[in-house]
């Protein structure tokens, strides 16, 4: 599924430069009775708006075929938007950097492995300074078969 994903991005008419991190596989939190996740993150060059980039991600969401179950659940994909250069935005639909992120070893690992010299603009600290505080306990390399190639 995240094969698919970056796939579909890398032939997006306006993104360009997509640059993908390892896997990592994340035991659940929150709602612990499911299977692992597997999570990585993706850099790349856009000339969408913020907006539209979420429209597209959430297009991609449908595509691939997410179902909607219950918030922290098992999902088929989940493509968030973690940060857009510089940009702080926050209206109802659409936040950046995204609220979670310097909390969540799962997207500061992936994250740290392609931009880790990264500003966080709202807290001023680099993605490599934001993982040090967090416990990485729960986020490991994904050993299973090659996801793709
Ligand atoms: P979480 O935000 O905890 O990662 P989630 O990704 O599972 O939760 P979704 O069901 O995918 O939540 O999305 C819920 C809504 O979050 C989306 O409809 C979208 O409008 C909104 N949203 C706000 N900020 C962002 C962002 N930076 N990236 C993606 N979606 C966002
Ligand atoms: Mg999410
Ligand atoms: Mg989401």
């Amino acid at each position: 599924m995240c094969c698919a994903a970056i796939e579909r991005l890398r032939v997006h008419p306006s993104i360009e430069d997509v640059r993908t991190s390892p896997f990592y596989e994340t035991a659940p939190v929150g709602v612990t009775e499911q299977p692992p996740f597997l999570n990585l993150a993706i850099e790349a060059r856009t000339t969408l708006s913020p907006t539209d980039l979420l429209a597209t991600l959430k297009n991609l969401e449908q595509e691939l075929g997410r179902v909607r179950r219950f918030r922290w659940g098992p999902r088929e994909i989940d493509l968030d938007i973690l940060l857009y250069d510089s940009l702080i935005l926050s209206t109802d639909r659409l936040t950046i950097p995204h609220p979670e992120m310097h909390k969540r070893a799962f997207v500061l690992v992936p994250a740290c492995d392609i931009a880790a010299d990264w500003p966080h603009p709202v807290l001023q600290k680099p993605l490599d300074a934001l993982l040090n505080a967090v416990s990485l306990e729960e986020v490991t390399p994904y050993r299973g078969p090659v996801p793709c190639v």
